[in-house]
């Protein structure tokens, strides 16, 4: 299947000069869904992670069904002021600014082997900063899976040495 097909591509979103690349054309196409989530577990399996980490938002849509289909738990990290428990935050680069990553200091125990999932990679920033947070709560990294890569941003170059996974590139 050509998922290149179902991505929705959105010039200048959410800013002039931005090409958008969005997947909820292929999240509501039964046949996509199905395809996107069976390719990522196929490619994901020999990781063998205990636990799924998905990125917010869109990286809850995939991470877990991702989980669910690897016999893994689930859990997110979020924007600032979203976890209700005691956290730890991650603040890293944007393009204009900085932002912050949350996850939950008791989110899970140590030496866990961990995956972490987004709909997308591009400069790597978002993915690098959930790393960051995976070894503060000192869990073990096993890869990381995305739908998207955009590979001319050169995202992987800021991620930890371990199995990265893209299962559509630009
Ligand atoms: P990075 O930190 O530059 O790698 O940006 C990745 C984050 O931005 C991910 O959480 C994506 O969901 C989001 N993102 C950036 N560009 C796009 C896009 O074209 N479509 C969907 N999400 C995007």
């Amino acid at each position: 299947m050509d998922l290149k097909k179902l991505i929705r591509n959105l010039p200048d979103f959410p800013k002039p000069g931005i090409l958008f690349r969005d997947i909820t054309t292929l999240l509501r196409d039964p046949q996509g869904l199905r395809y996107v989530i069976d390719l990522m577990t196929e490619e994901c399996q020999s990781l063998t992670p205990d636990y799924v980490i998905g990125i917010e938002s869109r990286g809850f849509l995939f991470g877990t069904c991702l989980a669910y289909n690897l016999g893994a738990g689930f859990v997110p990290v979020r924007k600032p002021g979203k976890l209700p428990a005691a956290v730890h935050t991650m603040e890293y680069d944007l393009e204009y600014g900085t932002d912050k990553l949350e996850i939950h200091q008791d989110a899970l125990p140590v030496e866990s082997r961990v995956l972490i999932v987004d709909d997308l990679i591009a400069t790597g920033g978002t993915a690098a900063a959930t790393a960051e947070l995976v070894e503060k709560i000192d869990c073990v990294l096993v890869g990381l899976a995305f739908v998207i890569e955009l590979k001319d941003l050169n995202g992987r170059q800021k991620l930890p040495e371990v199995p990265i996974i893209s299962l559509v590139q630009y």
